[in-house]
């Protein structure tokens, strides 16, 4: 072969790769005259520049063209629920329904909520958790199917799971079978008082054991000893809380535990969709009736939590049947009931609680390197925070999967029957 032909070959092969390349990965360019980055910056008249699923520069807007105008909208990062048990659903006759249904109809129950999830502007969730949540999230990562990222613990341990030694084998299975997070109940339910459960003993092992095997842990405890113990346990995260004091607080901001506190979503809608639930399990007249006190507890709870100086405040719902899709309530009730700065909600929905996953290099914030998981929303989130659940744009790693016009959005159904 001459060298002249070899030449053209080469130059042949460079092109078509190149093509190849810019045709998979095309430049989107995002124009918007309000970005909220998620780490407490807002920047004014920008174009945020995705190639592939990632931004990769943010630049002053000129007068270049826009693949997307936003106008007045509000552009933040996807939001991040670390909280939400994506498969709960009611079923055909609209009772919650925690079996009973088949494979099929479970998983696709599963993705609608997923769906719904995704179009309320969250881009990734955490789902404490069940086992056919590793089919949904590997579905979801192909990239062909509408949802969040999904992490799962899979499922949960609690004082039924045995001794330190089986707990620790238990914890071990669970990361062989892809668990991304391990959850825990250390103490019981609101609807059954809330007391500790799981000695600490128990505690150690499951949050001592996940350390070692490099697993995240979220604990579901209500009274001050149950969260003393997780926290003194070793544990990362403590979810729900509604019975505990200052002390418990103060020792989890001084000990760098995230809290979760799931003040505006759970309670509120188990009592709108009461006749769904009641007669189910612990869902007695006596556990509707603790919920019912909850709400109120919940409301001294967030006031205190957020004045405690140092906490760390993650984004969670513990969204369960019927409230997939209103993820958003929980920050506006954190901001009316709790007081926190509608600007400290947004971090905690973006960076805070991305940090909280151990992804806070990949979301969570706008900036050149992160995905593009970003959404845009109608009014300003800083000044009234109820624009978060007014939800007009969605991206998630560079793919648009909603673009609506604002007068034209609708949430799903708050009540089903
Ligand atoms: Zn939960």
């Amino acid at each position: 072969m001459s060298r002249m032909r070899m030449k053209a070959i080469v130059i042949t092969t460079i092109c078509a790769t190149s093509v190849a390349l810019s045709a998979q990965n095309p430049t989107i360019r995002v124009r918007a005259t309000r970005v909220v980055d998620g780490t407490g910056k807002t920047l004014a008249n920008v174009t945020i520049v995705v190639q592939g699923s990632k931004i990769v520069g943010i630049e002053a807007s000129g007068s270049g063209t826009a693949d997307y105008n936003l106008g007045r909208l509000t552009v933040v990062p996807g939001m991040i629920d670390v909280h939400a048990h994506v498969g709960w659903h009611f079923g055909p006759d609209g009772r919650y329904q925690p079996r009973g249904t088949t494979p099929a109809q479970e998983i696709l129950y599963s993705a609608e909520n997923a769906y719904v999830t995704l179009m309320a502007g969250f881009t990734t969730i955490q789902s404490p958790g069940q086992p056919n949540d590793v089919e949904l999230r590997e579905a979801v990562a192909r990239g062909a199917f509408p949802g969040p990222r999904i992490l799962t613990s899979i499922g949960q341990l609690n004082e039924s799971s045995g001794t330190p030694d089986e707990i620790r084998e238990k914890v071990r299975q669970l990361k062989r079978d892809g668990a991304d997070v391990i959850k825990i109940f250390a103490s019981a339910s609101i609807r059954d008082g809330g007391k500790q459960t799981m000695t600490d003993a128990q505690l150690e092992a499951v949050c001592g054991e996940a350390k070692a095997q490099g697993l995240r842990t979220m604990v579901h405890a209500h009274s001050t000893e149950s969260v003393k113990a997780s926290v003194n346990a070793g544990c990362d995260q403590i979810e729900h809380g509604v019975l505990i004091d200052d002390s418990a607080l103060k020792l989890m901001a001084a000990k760098g535990v995230y809290f979760d506190p799931n003040v505006g979503v759970v309670l509120q809608n188990y009592l709108r969709n009461k006749a769904n639930f009641l007669g189910i399990g612990n869902y007695t007249e006596e556990g509707f009736s603790n919920m019912e006190k909850g709400v109120a507890l919940n409301k001294a709870m967030i006031k205190k939590a957020v004045a405690t100086p140092g906490l760390k405040l993650v984004m969670g719902t513990d969204a369960v049947a019927g409230a997939h899709g209103h993820n958003a309530d929980e920050l506006v009730e954190r901001v009316r009931q709790g007081g926190q700065k509608p600007m400290d909600a947004i971090i905690s929905a973006t960076s805070m609680s991305a940090k909280s996953l151990n992804l806070d290099k990949t979301i969570g914030t706008l900036a050149p390197g992160y995905e593009a998981d970003l959404i845009a929303v109608d009014g300003d989130p800083t000044a009234d925070i109820t624009a978060l659940t007014r939800v007009a744009f969605v991206m998630k790693g560079g793919k648009v999967y909603k673009n609506v016009s604002p007068s034209t959005m609708h949430r799903p159904l708050q009540v089903q029957k």
